[in-house]
């Protein structure tokens, strides 16, 4: 079965214009990012992290209601839509699983203690999981000054992607599952961050050392999300099989 994957939000957790910022990134029609989401159109259909953009980006995209929704980590950039689209199930009596590991799943359920089978939402701790012929499954990366996130990767009889948007740092262990994907849809937030004094308080690879990952972890295509304000996507700067990603950009696998 072919899978769509389409780009709902691919900017850093600030958005792109941030607030209160002239520069001419922020400023200029064609870098209009919202926070980082995926949406996997599949014999199922995916959320991958709900955006504090989540309401706009469900209608912006024309989208439907997920069967499931796959968490990263327990940012406020990749989960503070959780509110809203919760509401929306309730009211279109829709059931949503949400998929992540234990340590995730118990601050959700703190952070929304009122969010329970009752309202339709199934919290649903665990590492990995098949549905319907789709293998998922979540894999803790380094989020630098940040902790820790999990990259999500996902397989299918005919490919397999995968999902890291919050990583630096990766060990040769915690690139295992990322070799050889189909796409890999990478966070980097900035152009580069060589010359930044306080490199212990990184969070996220920049784009030079994103490409450089590239070659060693070979995927067929690499796309780039979490971008802040330093990125601007209308720059053909990047090498034959690398692309920025773009809201509202859909990709066939
Ligand atoms: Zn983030
Ligand atoms: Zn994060």
């Amino acid at each position: 079965m072919e899978t769509k994957i389409q780009f709902l939000g691919t900017s850093d957790s600030q958005g792109v214009p941030r607030m209160l910022c002239s520069c001419a990134v922020c400023k200029s029609t064609d870098n209009k990012r919202s926070r980082p989401s995926v949406f996997i159109h599949t014999s199922r259909k995916i959320l991958v992290d709900a955006s504090p953009d989540f309401r706009q980006q469900f209608i912006d995209g024309d989208l439907c209601i997920p069967d499931i929704l796959c968490i990263t980590h327990a940012h406020n950039d990749h989960i503070a839509g959780l509110g809203d689209l919760a509401d929306l199930c309730f009211w279109h009596e829709s059931k949503l699983t949400i998929i992540s590991p234990p340590d995730v799943i118990d601050i959700l359920k703190q952070r929304y203690p009122y969010l329970t089978p009752k309202r339709n939402i199934f919290f649903t701790p665990l590492h990995q999981m098949d549905v319907d012929g789709v293998h998922i499954s979540f894999h803790r990366v380094n989020h630098g000054n940040n902790g820790y996130s999990y990259g999500i990767r996902f397989s299918n009889q005919t490919s397999s992607w995968a999902y890291v948007s919050d990583v630096i740092n990766m060990t040769t262990e915690q690139m295992v599952p990322f070799y050889h994907l189909s796409l890999l849809i990478l966070g980097a937030s900035y152009l580069d961050e060589s010359n930044y004094p306080f490199q212990y308080k990184r969070s996220i690879y920049d784009v030079r050392e994103a490409l450089l990952l590239r070659e060693k972890l070979q995927p067929e295509k690499l796309i780039l999300t979490h971008m802040s304000h330093n990125i601007d996507i209308t720059k053909n700067i990047l090498p034959e099989g690398v692309w920025f990603g773009k809201d509202g950009m859909c990709i066939m696998l």
